[in-house]
């Protein structure tokens, strides 16, 4: 079994991982979107421009981190688009030295320090037959809000249960990509389980999947004990258990009472995860555990 049990006892830091400003193609300076950001309840945010990595130490406090990361592309998929990658922790100045290969961009960034997120892929028009050579990547963007505010191609779930039902590990990831020329702000984050507020803390928890990813609900508590996976959240109307195939199990309320939800494990699941939506069709959205 491999997973991250989120015990609801460490710290709780809401983030928002994919973020643009005035100095790429966003409509808000560095110091607006920390503002905005910091007066909604996140804890920290990682400013993601495009093919620029600017150092943002200067805008972080006590209570608030603006952490350093760049969004690059690489390769063209059979349709002639390229793959847009997200580098969290990127050094400030990182160039990649070409283009050409997503393999290549993703091992430039890592070998640069970085966790790497495939970005928006049901935007990028990807399939998982793009996705599932790339080596080194933490996870996709299982959704990416501006993308779904501008042309409904924000949610990337089916890549993510096409690859997990291949056997490959990913982490699921709720983004912005906020450029605030609409209002693409807010409306998908994550929270991870840390020690304390740091880069290091942060960057521990991602690693770890120790987060799960929300445009909505909270997911309280996740564990396994006697071959039953429980889960507790906010209340919300269904919680959904999915699986390798057809295997799964959804359970559902005409009313938002469900705060609790057990799911029983059988050795023919491979992995689960879990979904919950809310009364107002917000969603959550747990890390895979792997059998
Ligand atoms: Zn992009
Ligand atoms: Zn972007």
């Amino acid at each position: 079994m491999n997973w991250s049990e989120l015990t609801n006892k460490k710290k709780r830091l809401k983030g928002g991982l994919h973020i643009h400003t005035t100095l790429s193609d966003g409509h808000k300076t560095p110091e607006e979107v920390a503002e905005w950001y910091r007066n909604r309840g996140f804890d920290f945010i990682f400013i993601t421009d495009h093919n620029k990595v600017s150092d943002f130490s200067y805008l972080c406090s006590d209570d608030f981190l603006v952490l350093n990361g760049g969004e690059f592309t690489a390769g063209r998929t059979d349709l002639g688009e390229p793959l847009h990658f997200i580098g969290l922790n990127l050094p400030p100045g990182f160039t990649p030295s070409s283009k050409s290969s997503p393999q290549d961009l993703i091992n430039e960034m890592r070998e640069a320090g970085a966790e790497v997120i495939l970005a928006h892929p049901y935007w990028s028009q990807l399939s998982w037959q793009d996705i599932f050579p790339l080596e080194g990547i933490l996870g996709l963007e299982i959704l990416n809000y501006a993308s779904e505010v501008a042309i409904r191609k924000g949610y990337s779930v089916v890549h993510w249960d096409d690859l997990l039902n291949r056997g490959k590990r990913l982490y699921g990831f709720a983004v912005d990509d906020s450029h605030f020329g609409i209002e693409d702000g807010g409306g998908g984050w994550i929270e991870v389980e840390a020690e304390e507020l740091s880069l290091k803390g942060i960057m521990e928890a991602l690693r770890n999947g120790a987060f799960f990813s929300s445009c909505g609900p909270k997911i309280l508590e996740m564990k396994i004990k006697e071959g039953l996976v429980e889960v507790t959240t906010t209340p919300v109307v269904s919680v959904c258990f999915l699986s390798n195939l057809a295997l799964g199990y959804c359970l559902n309320s005409p009313d938002d009472s469900i705060t609790k939800a057990q799911f029983e494990l059988k050795p023919r699941y491979k992995f689960v995860r879990f979904e919950c939506e809310d009364e107002h069709h917000k969603r959550a959205w747990s890390n895979p555990v792997y059998f």
